[in-house]
């Protein structure tokens, strides 16, 4: 059984997030969405509404993959993480060049800490490869459109959040 931890804030979840899941289920057996407390980088949404909105956008593709699809909430440290949910291999989405440099670093120090879990870096769509969480909220505070970047239920999130 392949399983693989794909960690991130989801500080709203995107379609480039969920096209990097949708790739990640042709690799692995069981997908953990690696849902970062991260409470010092002041998230717009809470813990429990990034897990929802994960949780209730993966249905559909677990259910198409065939790909068991599970929330882990996590504060610590990366590859503890990835240990305690047995990952061999931990999923990252490279956008820019710009991402790649501090994902460079990462996987060298988790290396160091454990030399037993590669990480696998996959590129969204052409359509999505643009689309940041942290642009999306700003589109949103200046009340641009983001339909094109996120799905129904999250535009009306931040329709909530955000909205004028
Ligand atoms: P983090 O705080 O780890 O950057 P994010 O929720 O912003 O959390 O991103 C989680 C992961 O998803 C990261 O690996 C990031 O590079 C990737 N990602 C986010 N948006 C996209 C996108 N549009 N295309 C490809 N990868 C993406």
């Amino acid at each position: 059984m392949r399983i693989g931890l794909y960690p991130g804030t989801f500080d709203p979840l995107t379609l480039g997030h969920l096209d990097i899941i949708r790739r990640a289920c042709t690799m692995v057996d069981r997908l953990v969405i690696g849902v970062a407390i991260n409470a010092d980088k002041g998230p717009l949404f809470t813990l429990q509404e990034r897990v929802a909105m994960v949780e209730s956008n993966c249905e559909a593709i677990a259910r198409e993959t065939g790909v068991e699809i599970i929330t882990h909430p996590f504060e610590n440290l990366l590859i503890q993480c990835a240990e305690d949910v047995n990952a061999t291999v931990i999923i990252r989405g490279l956008r820019a060049v710009s991402d790649f440099e501090y994902e460079f670093q990462m996987v060298g120090m988790n290396r160091a800490m454990n030399d037993e879990i590669e990480t696998l870096f996959l590129m969204a769509d052409a359509e999505y490869q643009s689309i940041a969480s942290k642009l999306v909220k700003e589109i949103k505070r200046l009340n641009g459109d983001i339909s094109s970047f996120v799905p129904p239920e999250v535009a009306i999130a931040l329709e909530q959040k955000l909205g004028k």
